[in-house]
């Protein structure tokens, strides 16, 4: 006899196999902070980036100016400006690191600095830490030179004024867990200042759970095949998981969890989250961890056993990116403010920031997940432990088809375990704590037990 199978059910986002009606729930605070991200805010601080002539890592760390040092200072001021008006909760510094010629793209001693701001969370026993990320370092077409214009103003000016107004607006607000704030230096000489944060994150124990990184996210076409468009960006993350790979592989190929590692599970709660709270913006899921001949400041953390995931404009322009400013055959170069798409990028920005307040507000990740397979069943039966942090109005429980990129019904109850007529041999199954205003932790997987 099976007890009452479901507390109740909130929304179904579709019956599986056939499409419904989706009720949008959104919490109040995040959409009024949601309309807050501002163009004029985020063109201005482009612009000033841009007017530091260069920000190549190896570039002057002394000059007032110009070069990377002054352009960190600018970044750290804007921090502290907002923390003025944060009650003491924000906090920033420039972490700096000296490296040593690599005989590769670091050719003097350079004194490295990441640009931190941290939001500290107000709960005392909540550890866990969500962080934005972009690069403030910008190059010219010649990676060792150091002294040439060289704007950057959508590689990755763009990424860094996304991290900015995130901080602006948050840091208002007061949330749980920590949320950070970085613009990393060394992205272009690679990935320097993102692969020392991370070190020092795993050294540390810091309990990371989502890292957004945001790298060329602010214009809206393609070079080659032309095509213009701002209502679509790309979210890409890693399948098979870098990070203890030989230890997980066994239970990944047998469970058949390909796309429920840490990253593919943060991006699609990104696209989730993103289409509930920003207009006319789809979330593109791409199924690696990033594009052919690119890197990015998020594959530090993934080979570090974070979940972190790259957040990219859908068209992208090479004849923009990693190039001087200059006119060649009547074809424009180089990475100027002008060819940047504001709208955009404040839908950029908003997905960002839907993303980190959402998952800000959320209680912490369900504990001891587990799926009972003790029984040839039908049924499926999944049970779990309340969280560390936080205090859950309840849970879902998510479902999907196995060929789904994305949840297709979520049942809410208000218990520990759950019984439901479908059968775990067909279906992806998963938990998401959620709070009294709807916001969800990101999804933990079911391992077999009991
Ligand atoms: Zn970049």
């Amino acid at each position: 006899m099976l007890k009452p199978l479901l507390s109740s059910i909130i929304f179904s986002v579709m019956v599986l196999g056939a499409r419904a009606q989706v009720l949008i729930h959104k919490d109040p605070e995040i959409s009024a902070c949601v309309q807050e991200v501002n163009t004029d805010s985020l063109s201005t601080y482009i612009r000033k980036l841009v007017s530091f002539g260069t920000r190549s890592t190896i570039s002057s760390t002394t000059d007032p100016q110009r070069g990377i040092g002054a352009a960190r200072n600018w970044v750290l001021s804007e921090f502290n400006r907002f923390a003025a008006s944060a009650d003491g909760r924000l906090s920033a510094f420039i972490d700096t690191v000296t490296y040593t010629p690599d005989g590769k793209r670091v050719s003097t001693t350079i004194h490295l600095g990441n640009v931190v701001a941290t939001l500290k969370g107000a709960d005392t026993a909540d550890h866990r830490i969500f962080i934005i990320s972009a690069h403030l370092d910008s190059r010219k077409s010649d990676i060792m030179d150091a002294t040439g214009d060289a704007p950057g103003a959508n590689d990755d000016a763009s990424g860094c004024a996304a991290v900015l107004e995130c901080a602006r607006i948050l840091s208002k607000h007061i949330f749980g867990p920590t949320l950070i704030f970085v613009t990393v230096s060394g992205e272009e000489q690679g990935l320097l200042g993102s692969t020392y944060m991370a070190k020092k994150a795993r050294a540390q124990n810091w309990d990371i759970q989502a890292v957004l990184n945001n790298d060329i996210i602010g214009s809206n076409n393609s070079s080659q095949t032309n095509i213009e468009g701002n209502t679509q960006v790309r979210v890409f993350s890693e399948g098979l998981p870098y990070y203890n790979l030989d230890k997980e592989a066994s239970i990944i190929r047998q469970l058949g969890l390909e796309n429920d590692g840490k990253a593919r599970s943060l991006a699609r709660y990104v696209k989730e989250t993103g289409e509930r709270y920003v207009d006319n913006l789809g979330v593109m899921l791409i199924y690696r961890n990033d594009r052919f001949l690119r890197g990015g400041d998020h594959t530090p953390y993934v080979e570090n056993g974070f979940a972190a995931i790259r957040i990219t404009e859908m068209n992208e322009n090479f004849t923009r990116q990693h190039q001087d400013v200059r006119t060649d055959k009547g074809i424009s170069y180089g990475d100027l403010p002008a060819f940047i798409d504001y709208a955009y990028l404040a839908r950029n920005t908003q997905l960002n920031l839907s993303t980190l307040a959402n998952l800000a507000k959320s209680p912490g990740l369900p504990q001891m997940v587990r799926m009972d397979t003790r029984d040839l069943t039908n049924n499926t039966h999944i049970n779990w432990q309340a969280p560390k942090e936080g205090s859950p109005h309840g849970y879902y429980l998510l479902i999907r088809e196995t060929t789904s990129p994305t949840w297709q019904k979520k049942i809410f109850t208000t218990q520990t375990d759950i019984t439901v007529p479908i059968s775990k041999d067909n279906y992806f199954f998963a938990v998401q704590s959620v709070s009294e205003t709807g916001n969800e932790s990101l999804a933990v997987v079911p391992l077999p037990g009991r």
